[in-house]
């Protein structure tokens, strides 16, 4: 699936800049989510980085299955082709967690800057909506850049020196222009996609499938459903009937349930759910 048609010129602008920004920093924050790791990783980023040290951080792991990701955390530390890389799980929750852990990792990675008494130069990467400007915000300890619950929402490169020292900057998200249809219907449930890029009931139909596979029971809590639907489909019915999304004649509103399972998978209340594990899937790097 192509997503070339609304790929904004100001991610090519970026990715330029990222590209020519690399060789003077340190080491990189790619800001991933924890409930996609493989499909928020852009190839893109990853090419870009080479073998940069960089600080792999899950970003809304509130949202995460804890054991999915403490799984991530092995796998993305132990992969062999990642080189120079260490991976944490943060949430917005935890601040004060995140500034001394995400501190420390980037020390770490950067030992001669340390010896040499000099600022460690850090850059936020990581496609839009993974929580790039959040972590900042926490990093800095007060609001330096804006954040929504809109995709591409920051457009230029932002410096900030944090208190102990750290300089960072900031990055708008960027997507890559061909992705496969999976990380399209991932990243579209997760919300790093516009809403205008996929039809809601695709989006939704894919997560009752995961749902229905992975985790039936937090479907059926939720939804106070009797039983586990049998299809993908059968599951927006149930919404639906649950809801009283009707249209006349008793038909089930495929959409309005879509929109309902879709916004309540963003907002975390169907539980903490992660739509990929270490075992099925390659690492992008
Ligand atoms: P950016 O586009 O990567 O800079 O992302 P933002 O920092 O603007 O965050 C995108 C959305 O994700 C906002 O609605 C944030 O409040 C939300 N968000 C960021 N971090 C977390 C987190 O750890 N947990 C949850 N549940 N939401 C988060």
């Amino acid at each position: 699936m192509s997503i070339t048609s609304w790929y904004p010129g100001h991610m090519k602008t970026a990715r330029r800049e990222i590209a020519l920004a690399i060789p003077s920093k340190d080491v990189l924050i790619e800001v991933l989510d924890a409930r996609m790791p493989v499909a928020s990783t852009n190839p893109a980023l990853t090419e870009l980085r080479g073998t940069k040290p960089c600080v792999k951080v899950l970003n809304k792991s509130d949202l995460a299955d804890p054991e999915v990701t403490r799984a991530w955390i092995r796998r993305l530390e132990t992969d062999a082709t990642a080189g120079n890389v260490v991976a944490v799980a943060i949430t917005r929750d935890r601040p004060a967690d995140t500034r001394a852990r995400i501190t420390d990792l980037c020390r770490r990675l950067a030992p001669l800057r340390i010896a040499a008494n000099k600022s460690v130069r850090v850059m936020v990467i990581g496609i839009p909506n993974v929580g790039k400007s959040t972590l900042i915000n926490t990093l800095m300890e007060r609001k330096v850049t804006t954040v929504a619950d809109k995709p591409a929402v920051t457009k230029k490169q932002q410096l900030v020196t944090l208190k102990n020292g750290m300089i960072l900057s900031d990055n708008p998200g960027i997507l890559w222009p061909s992705m496969d249809k999976d990380a399209v219907l991932r990243l579209a449930l997760g919300g790093a996609l516009p809403d205008t890029a996929m039809d809601y009931e695709t989006v939704a139909l894919f997560a009752a499938g995961v749902l229905l596979l992975r985790y039936p029971q937090l479907l059926t809590e939720r939804f106070k459903l009797t039983e586990v639907p049998s299809s993908p489909s059968e599951v927006l019915a149930a919404i639906a009937r649950k809801h009283g999304c009707l249209r006349g004649g008793g038909q089930v509103d495929a959409y309005k349930a879509a929109d309902i399972l879709v916004h309540e998978f963003r907002a975390g209340k169907l539980g903490r759910i992660s739509l990929e594990a270490p075992s099925d899937a390659v690492l992008a790097g």
